[in-house]
Formats: structure tokens, sequence, C-alpha cells
């Protein structure tokens, strides 16, 4: 299946926890303030790639310690990286995904899609960045309204549980 893409970085230790391989999806409709990524928002922009393709290269990489899907809005693009996101739980491979949704919204989703997205996200990062909570000191994310979501005890709980890890820094 084809997913569309502003681009992959198959190193990055800014996304997430150790090195991580990066897919930042293209299309974005949220439209944050001071979005520092607006090359990804249109829907038709970026290149497409077979996710099959995406798994191989990220299966041939031998250092990563996961996987992100950042955007862009991955959630926009739910059965591409649902595709995906099958093949790397197939080899335990944590995932992390970004979203301008929150985890409350993305829950709410009546499609089953996103929700399937979701289930198979270990690491959430929410919400849309915004300007007036901007804050350079925060681990992983742009502004402080932004969460570190544990998803797997947030599911379970039926609300948003923060990871442990992060929690004093939020
Ligand atoms: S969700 Fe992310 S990519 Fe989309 S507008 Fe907001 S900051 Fe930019």
């Amino acid at each position: 299946m084809d997913l569309r893409v502003a681009g992959i970085v198959k190193e990055s230790v800014v996304d997430g926890p150790g090195f991580r391989y990066v897919v930042f999806a293209q299309g974005c409709t949220h439209g944050c303030k001071g979005c520092h990524n607006p090359d990804t928002h249109d829907l038709n922009g970026g290149y497409t790639i077979k996710t099959d393709d995406v798994v191989a290269d990220i299966l041939s990489q031998a250092h990563i310690d996961g996987v992100t899907f950042s955007g862009g809005e991955p959630f926009l693009q739910p059965e591409a990286f649902t595709l995906i996101g099958e093949k790397l739980k197939e080899k335990n491979i944590h995932i992390v995904c970004y979203s301008g949704f929150t985890f409350e919204t993305l829950l709410a989703s009546s499609n089953e899609k996103v929700k399937r997205l979701l289930g198979m996200t270990d690491m959430l990062i929410d919400g849309p960045y915004m300007e007036e909570y901007k804050d350079l000191s925060l681990t992983y994310r742009g502004s402080r309204n932004q969460r570190i979501v544990d998803v797997h005890a947030s599911l379970d709980a039926e609300q948003a549980v923060l990871e442990k890890l992060y929690r004093e820094a939020s």
C-alpha cells in the first residue's frame, strides 16, 4: 500500500527514546500557529512510498531502538501506518507516534483503523503545538500542553496515563 511521506530519517535521537527510525507523514490539517514543519501540511505533497519497502528498510537497520511515526499527522493515514506497525510488532519493535490529536480524541474515534494504530502505539506524544505554551526544555515535545502518554496503561485505565519516566518533566 502507498504511504505519503514528507521524509524519512534513519537515525534520530530527538523523536523518542534511543536511536530511532523516523517516518514523517505528509499531510496535516491541524494548522497549529508557529508549526515548524509547514511543508508537511499539503495532503498531496511529499512523495509516496510502499509500506512494504518502509518495513524492509526498517528491518535492515541493525542499530535502532525503535520506530517513530511523526508528521504531518500520522493518524490521517491510519491504514498504511497500521500495516507498517503490525510488521514491527511481529518483531517486538517499540513504536512512538506523534499526533496533533489528543489521546482522548483518538480513543473516541469511530474509525477502527485509527483505533488499531493507537492500540499498537507504545508511546503517544499528543496534542497540537501551541505557541503560547512553547518550551524548548521539554523532552520530545515543543509545547507544555503536549503529553507523553503510555498508551497501553492508558487503554487499560481508559484515561490518559503519562509515561513514568517523563512525568516529572511534564
Ligand atoms: S500537528 Fe504538528 S505538523 Fe500539524 S500543524 Fe501542528 S505542529 Fe504542525
